[in-house]
């Protein structure tokens, strides 16, 4: 056992896809320690101990990566380089700083055209 619950991942056991929900399963690739499903085709590889599942894809922006809570896979999403278990809720709340700084920007630059704008005005009414 580890952080956020998640157990090691055994090679030996047959864990469903966390990809597919066609009931795809995960299978070692014969001579390497990546996972292969069934169904989808998609390719997988252990990271952090063994705790952490993470999808070998050129498709998505993201690495996709989850952990077995003994139940199911759990999504981990990367934010700013680390790895957490946020879902959807958390995940905006850790990125609320960030939309606030933004937001923060666009005010600052709208005063500034503002007081260029005013200025302008003033420099033409003399
Ligand atoms: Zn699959």
């Amino acid at each position: 056992m580890g952080k956020w619950s998640a157990q090691k991942i055994d090679l030996n056991r047959v864990y469903p896809c966390p990809c597919c929900r066609r009931g795809g399963r995960l299978q070692q690739i014969t001579l390497t320690d990546a996972l292969g499903c069934d169904r989808c085709q998609q390719i997988f590889v252990l990271k952090e101990s063994d705790q952490i599942l993470e999808q070998l894809s050129s498709t998505y922006p993201a690495q996709r990566a989850w952990f077995w809570d003994g139940q199911t896979w759990q999504r981990l999403y990367q934010i700013w380089g680390r790895i957490t278990p946020l879902n959807g809720f958390s995940l905006l709340l850790v990125r609320l700083p960030l939309l606030f700084i933004l937001f923060l920007l666009v005010i600052v630059l709208l005063a500034i055209f503002g007081f260029i704008q005013l200025l302008a005005t003033w420099l033409n009414g003399r």
